[in-house]
């Protein structure tokens, strides 16, 4: 008797716990429908356990751990999604300090389970579990803005993960490496055969983490992870007299001017013949954004019009404009848009400010390019943003004559990218045209 009833007891609680794990699967399943357009797991849930940070290190690292919630206790993160929609960071943000705090109110880049966002402008790289932000790291150094081999910006994968790489160039070590990038990798600060710290500041490309923060970088990261690096307009001033393409509070960058991109081309002692260069800014709204407006950064006049189809060279629909700026003409290029403003017209004059277009994600195609991970042959709202030029000639592609090798290996004259140093060919950076600081 007594037996039985013990026996009717493990069946219920069993059960019960059965019932409870489903109802937590079905809430992921659920919050992920609605946090995203597509659902995202983990690869292999029993990794999660590698996310826990070793404590005690917080404060002389300066390494900041957030709520602790790993995907086997996804339930905290979910209910916080669903409570309170616009705190990205969990309920436990009292370890955020204030200035790290403002990430907890702006959404994450992409909808994925995993995410590490590598934010240039403020040195940092978040790392998002379910769309909750989870932990900060620190950046130490990062390649300057404006030589070739800048750190790259756009959308990536985590790749291998190499605990010690030796340089291919230098015999410099580095370790912890975890690529993010093609030749672009997050790693350690690198050390010479005798031990001695580089101080050199040329990373070529790669990210450095300090040591301690390194390492446990290299323990968080998981091959297939996603990865956005960009950098935000948060402190963008503009010049005077000059109007932001973008409502500049709404918009981060996706793709800085003179990002490489890995291009068709064969393997070369100088590594700088295996990419193109982006020749323009790519300005993405936030998820949460509402003012998808495109407007004119200067007075000046409608010189062309391209719309989406099989002139536009893979930038959709498209918008030049001339405009006179201390006697010279320059020309503003905006892609990709969604729609014009209706009764605007080749000849037309606009207004500074004046409202050309709405964002958009047209164009794109196999012939030309790929940006973000849903491949070229078909766009997502991800793929949403606008793609400005400032130019010397009002023509959709490159000024000069640059030839450029496409991902498919086939030879074009080059549109949005360039060959090398977009400023040979008549380009100029749309971030120092427009920004006295940024
Ligand atoms: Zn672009």
């Amino acid at each position: 008797m007594k037996k039985s009833l013990i026996i009717l007891l493990v069946i219920l609680f069993v059960g019960g716990f059965f019932i409870f794990k489903n109802n937590i699967f079905l809430k992921n399943k659920l919050s992920n429908l609605m946090a995203s357009e597509a659902i995202y797991y983990p690869k292999d849930s029993n990794e999660s356990s590698t996310l826990s940070v070793p404590g005690g290190d917080v404060s002389t690292s300066g390494f900041s751990q957030l709520d602790s919630a790993s995907s086997s206790d996804s339930s905290t993160a979910l209910v916080v999604i669903k409570n309170n929609p616009i705190n990205y960071c969990g309920n436990n943000i009292a370890s955020l300090s204030s200035e790290d705090q403002k990430y907890c109110f702006r959404p994450p880049k992409e909808n994925a389970f995993r995410l590490f966002e590598i934010n240039l402008t403020d040195n940092k790289i978040l790392f998002y579990e379910n769309g909750v932000v989870q932990k900060i790291f620190p950046i130490a150094y990062q390649a300057p803005y404006g030589i070739w081999f800048e750190t790259p910006t756009g959308y990536f994968d985590i790749g291998v993960k190499t605990r010690k790489l030796k340089s291919s160039v230098v015999p410099v070590y580095m370790e912890d490496a975890v690529q993010f990038y093609e030749d672009f990798f997050i790693h350690n600060i690198p050390y010479w055969g005798d031990g001695s710290k580089v101080t050199s500041q040329f990373s070529g490309g790669c990210i450095r983490l300090n040591d301690d923060i390194a390492k446990t970088f290299y323990d968080s990261a998981k091959t297939g992870d996603a990865v956005v690096s960009y950098v935000t307009l948060d402190n963008a001033k503009l010049k005077d007299n000059f109007f932001a393409p973008v409502n500049l509070s709404q918009f981060w960058v996706r793709q800085r001017y003179n990002s490489p991109i890995r291009s068709g081309g064969v393997w070369s002692q100088d590594k700088k013949d295996e990419y193109i260069q982006h020749a323009g800014l790519d300005l993405a709204p936030y998820k949460d954004a509402t003012d998808l407006g495109v407007y004119a950064i200067y007075p000046g006049t409608v010189k062309n019009i391209v719309l989406n189809g099989a002139g536009d060279a893979g930038l959709g629909n498209t918008i030049i404009l001339e405009h006179e700026i201390n006697g010279e003409k320059i020309y503003s290029l905006y892609g990709h848009l969604k729609s014009i403003e209706l009764g605007l017209r080749i000849g037309d004059a606009v207004s500074g400010g004046q409202k050309i277009a709405t964002v958009g994600n047209t164009g794109y195609g196999c012939d030309y390019w790929k940006i973000g991970k849903d491949g070229c042959d078909q766009t997502g709202e991800s793929d949403t943003h606008l793609h400005l030029e400032i130019k010397s000639e009002p023509v959709i592609g490159s000024p000069k004559s640059d030839i450029c090798i496409n991902p498919d290996g086939k030879k074009t004259n080059c549109v949005g990218y360039a060959s090398d140093n977009p400023w040979l060919f008549g380009y100029q950076d749309p971030m120092n045209f427009l920004f006295s600081s940024f």
